[in-house]
């Protein structure tokens, strides 16, 4: 299967109001190249100097989407051009993001990952840490930055109905985030779902699904 092909089908079988991230993580930008003439603009990677460096190689109107675990450090590299940042986990890492935002005079958007599989080493945020970031005053102070929802990885098994009842628990927690709305708080994304779980992720009310393998093929590493 090519390149086009799996886009095809995963478009083609996808609500038109999901949001499909091809997960260029890893891939020659010839591979990206292949997927953008086939009309994909959208690519997630997950490390900031690689997507700066396809950046910079690819046509400007693909949207980047950094889906990885950041280092505040780095953020300043991809400022200027960063569609949407998926995995915000502290409070630290909003500060800089609004900090460099404003340096290049944009607001940045950014999702709030929020840790929900059983699993011990993935990141993210409870749902209580969640809460009380968007209730503090402080975050008021952030002008460059709009929190536009929440990111998620269920829990790395086979087992289907615990991936279900994860991301369920996922939606009901974002649906229950529209009582914060404000001028940077405006929850409209809930990114969930990739290759092997992006199905069921849909069905529990994803609004944003990061595939990688499923359109590329399988990564050596990532
Ligand atoms: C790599 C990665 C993906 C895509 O994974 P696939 O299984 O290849 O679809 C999605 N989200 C995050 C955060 C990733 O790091």
């Amino acid at each position: 299967m090519s390149i086009k092909n799996n886009l095809n089908n995963i478009s083609n079988t996808i609500p038109e109001s999901v949001t499909l991230i091809a997960v260029s993580k890893t891939q020659p930008v010839s591979s990206i190249l292949e997927a953008y003439q086939a009309g994909q603009m959208a690519f997630g990677e997950n490390k900031i100097q690689e997507m700066t460096e396809k950046f910079d190689t690819l046509p400007k109107d693909i949207e980047w989407h950094m889906i990885g675990h950041l280092q505040s450090n780095k953020v300043k590299y991809m400022a200027h051009f960063v569609h949407l940042i998926h995995g915000v986990d502290s409070f630290k890492t909003l500060e800089e993001i609004n900090k460099q935002a404003l340096k290049h005079n944009r607001i940045i958007n950014c999702l709030l990952e929020v840790k929900i599989a059983s699993e011990e080493t993935k990141f993210g945020l409870s749902f209580a840490e969640v809460e009380q970031l968007l209730k503090s005053e402080e975050l008021k102070n952030l002008k460059n930055v709009n929190i536009s929802g929440l990111m998620g990885m269920a829990s790395f098994t086979e087992n289907i109905e615990v991936i279900r009842t994860e991301f369920k628990t996922l939606k009901n927690f974002f649906d229950s985030l529209q009582k914060y709305k404000s001028f940077n708080v405006n929850p409209t994304v809930l990114s969930m779902g990739m290759s092997g779980d992006y199905k069921i992720a849909i069905e529990e009310g994803s609004t944003m699904i990061r595939v990688g393998s499923a359109i590329f093929g399988s990564r050596n590493y990532n």
